[in-house]
């Protein structure tokens, strides 16, 4: 028998051109952060995208710090955050010692709840204390429903930080998620769409602020030959020698994209007579990456929790994981504000429930990916059997 491979639940995916720009930083000897491959990463991704200008950070979540920099958040301020994400989307806020509230998800989207994000801001507005940004989440490359959203934070005068970490290569009525915003950032951690290994970036169409950016994630040095310094700075630049990883998958970003709504369509096809297995919708407005494919498992229709599920997995060697844990039940964010959905009802306590996130690499092949959905046959065909002969 073959010894199985692990198989990743979103493992790097590198093409043919990554080591062409890696080797050309090595002999020209830009092994500095900045160079000319960051030059042309951030051209290339803003043209990519359709925005002004890019800043290519060390990580999506100091790009997201810078963005709060930008916005002018402070200590003792609001900021408005989507609840169902990685906990990278909050934890800038409490760099800046401000206050995050929670908003819920909708089931339509999963994302932010216009409906949830209004009620914030109407007991915002009474107690005079408005956001000063709002942190909206294109969960699991889905872009949110960014027009009610926009439209209410243009009411209050708020801006709109776009955490589309995992929505690179997705669209919001034919724009490119991540530049709805005032800020958009982007990921490309090793478990991204793309990767540098490590590293993020903000795009915007304020190349003011973009200038302003790149100004303090290169610790804030004003112009004079000594060193002086007037404001706080930070270390956040990507490297010259990752960009050029950059600069080739970016490349292969539409391929990748494929592959994973390919990924997405197996599984769709491999359990469709299954009750009990919901697939997170995808909105008519766009076409998300299917970053990860996400879903929820009924345990009264199916007899199976996600929890043993991913159990069973895992016993497989194969890597699985529920839904984001949402931030207002975590034990470093729980003293603070949530807006859910509806009164008495939280829509992402119900996703982080029932949900499920299974491999989802460009790189599964369809012999691995056959080992996931049979584990998972096998799980529930089992409890059916236990539960026929009871
Ligand atoms: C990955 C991720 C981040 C953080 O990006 P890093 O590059 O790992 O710092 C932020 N928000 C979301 C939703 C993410 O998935």
């Amino acid at each position: 028998m073959n010894a199985k491979r692990r198989v990743y639940l979103s493992p790097p995916h590198i093409g043919e051109a990554e080591q062409r720009y890696v080797q050309e930083a090595f002999a020209t000897n830009w092994i500095a952060p900045l160079g000319p491959n960051v030059d042309e990463f951030e051209r290339e991704l803003a043209e990519k995208v359709g925005a002004r200008g890019a800043v290519a950070m060390s990580s999506g979540t100091s790009a997201i710090h810078q963005a709060l920099r930008l916005a002018g958040v402070g200590r003792g301020d609001r900021v408005f955050v989507s609840t169902l994400t990685f906990v990278a989307s909050v934890n800038p806020i409490l760099y800046e010692g401000a206050e995050p509230v929670f908003i819920d998800s909708d089931f339509e989207t999963w994302n932010m709840s216009p409906v949830a994000l209004e009620r914030a801001f109407e007991a915002a507005e009474r107690e005079d204390k408005l956001p000063k940004a709002v942190i909206v989440v294109n969960l699991y490359g889905q872009s949110a429903d960014m027009d009610p959203i926009l439209e209410r934070c243009g009411k209050y005068g708020v801006p709109v930080i776009e955490d589309a970490a995992e929505s690179l290569g997705a669209n919001y009525k034919g724009k490119a998620s991540g530049t709805l915003g005032h800020f958009g950032i982007y990921s490309f951690n090793g478990n991204k769409i793309i990767t540098t290994s490590g590293g993020g970036i903000l795009v915007s169409n304020d190349t003011g602020a973009l200038a302003k950016a790149k100004f303090l994630s290169t610790q804030a040095r004003d112009p004079a030959l000594h060193y002086e310094h007037s404001e706080i700075g930070y270390n956040y630049r990507m490297s010259n020698v990752l960009a050029g990883i950059g600069r080739g998958q970016l490349q292969v970003l539409e391929e990748r994209v494929a592959a994973r709504r390919a990924v997405f369509q197996r599984y769709k096809e491999a359990f469709a007579g299954y009750e009990g297995i919901e697939w997170m919708p995808e909105a008519s407005y766009g076409t998300a990456t299917r970053w990860l494919t996400a879903l929820t498992v009924n345990p009264l229709i199916l007899g199976v929790t996600p929890i043993e599920l991913v159990k069973a997995l895992a016993a497989e060697d194969i890597e699985a994981r529920p839904v984001w844990k949402p931030m207002h039940l975590q034990p470093l964010l729980r003293q603070y504000d949530y807006f859910t959905h509806a009164p008495q009802f939280s829509v992402s306590d119900q996703l982080f429930a029932q949900g499920l996130c299974l491999p989802s690499g460009s790189s599964l092949c369809e012999v691995e990916q056959r080992r996931v959905i049979d584990c998972i046959l096998s799980q529930i065909e089992a409890r059916r059997k236990t539960h026929e002969s009871a």
